[in-house]
């Protein structure tokens, strides 16, 4: 996982014998906002200068011949035989067979790819995987879609080829990122505002503690029920439609024991991190990172007690976090049970930062954490050749 641009159209010139267009497909982070854009929330992602390089070109016949340069492997396969298969093909054949679906004329293609995101590691790279194929395939064969209408695609495409039933959250990021912005998603009404990121000075550090609890994908689905019943309940109660329309965390108090002790927390971290990342975009706004990052530490603090997502290797890395006084913020990143953290680092003391927290992770855990310095880029685009 560890491929340039210019790698991965070497390679494709080896095995096609000609040249390539070339794309690059970013992964993402998710600034604050965490578990709820299944809950009608706000999220705040942005894409990242780690992702997936494309090297593609139409092949004027009835066939697909894809390579992964991460996996060394490739598939050959007609047009009409797109279906459901495994690994990463997946995803490639998901996005084809989207378009199919839209009868588009879809044309045989061969393509490269390989990148520089871990994956499996929290940062999208699925949705990266998605959008470069969609992105490039959209402009080579003229289908003229926009790219809300690919990042939907995208998603269509995991729900139903590798039958990942994902937010919108990262193909968005992935399509419809601009450079140094982040932007705040609605997740009800699929719109986005734009922030500009005014954070010279600090730099984003993820770290990856490497483990992934076989808890993610069961306990993900089971917090996806216990808010519907939430909600449900809420709904009798109070005259809402969704989770946003509570504006103060009081208003729960009084369903508290209908709902029982679990769904009541569950429910109660929705409401708190729905306007808490509202009030993080108005600091943010107003250029108050440290108020932005102490958000960040609260919001972990919610996933660990109250929407129970941690595990004790994230919370290590939190809690050395916040004993540094160069972090501003911290807090997991994405589904939980593993995967990273997100740390807004002083530029000056990242160094120290990282001497310190990955020995101590070392000595805990006895696990190699691995940390990745990111930039906040611009969504999928085409790279000069
Ligand atoms: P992530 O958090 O990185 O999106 P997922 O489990 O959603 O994790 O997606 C990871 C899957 O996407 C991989 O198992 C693989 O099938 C596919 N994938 C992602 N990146 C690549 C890549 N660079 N090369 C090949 N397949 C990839
Ligand atoms: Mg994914």
């Amino acid at each position: 996982m560890n491929e340039s641009v210019e790698d991965v159209k070497r390679v494709f010139e080896e095995k096609f014998k000609e040249k390539p267009h070339l794309y690059y497909s970013p992964g993402r982070i998710n600034l604050i906002g965490e578990h709820i854009d299944y809950n009608d929330g706000f999220v705040m992602p942005a894409a990242i200068d780690k992702g997936i390089f494309f090297a593609i070109a139409l092949n004027n016949s009835e066939k697909i011949n894809c390579y992964s340069v991460d996996f060394d492997e490739s598939i050959s396969i007609p047009l009409s035989e797109v279906r459901k298969m495994d690994g990463w093909k997946n995803y490639v054949l998901g996005v084809v067979n989207e378009f199919q679906k839209l009868n588009l004329p879809i044309s045989g293609f061969n393509c490269a790819f390989g990148g520089n995101i871990p994956i499996g590691g929290g940062l999208s790279s699925s949705a990266a995987l998605e959008g470069g194929i969609s992105f490039s395939l959209n402009e080579l064969c003229n289908f003229r879609m926009n790219r809300k209408e690919l990042a939907l695609l995208g998603q269509r495409a995991e729900h139903n080829f590798p039958g990942v039933m994902c937010g919108i959250m990262d193909q968005y990021a992935n399509m419809m990122s601009k450079k140094n912005t982040v932007m705040l998603l609605d997740t009800k009404n699929i719109s986005n505002e734009y922030i500009p990121l005014n954070i010279e000075g600090y730099e984003i550090i993820l770290i990856n503690t490497k483990v992934h609890h076989s808890l993610a994908a069961s306990e993900y689905n089971q917090r996806r029920k216990e808010c519907e019943k939430g909600l449900e309940i809420l709904k009798r109660g109070l005259n809402i439609q969704s989770f946003r329309d509570i504006t103060n965390r009081d208003e729960l108090l009084p369903f508290k024991e209908e709902m029982g002790d679990k769904i009541y927390k569950r429910c109660l971290y929705v409401v708190e991190e729905i306007l808490r990342t509202k009030k993080a975009a108005t600091l943010l706004k107003e250029n108050d990172l440290t108020g932005f990052g102490k958000l960040m530490f609260q919001t972990h603090e919610g996933l660990k007690n109250l929407y129970e997502v941690s595990c004790k290797e994230l919370d290590f890395l939190v809690d050395a976090a916040k004993e540094n006084k160069d972090v501003i913020g911290a807090r997991l990143m994405g589904g939980g049970f593993g995967g990273s953290t997100i740390n807004i680092v002083k530029h000056e003391g990242v160094d120290s930062f990282l001497k310190k927290i990955l020995p101590a992770y070392k000595k805990q855990f006895n696990i190699d954490a691995e940390s990745y310095d990111v930039k906040v880029v611009a969504g999928t685009c085409e790279i000069d050749n």
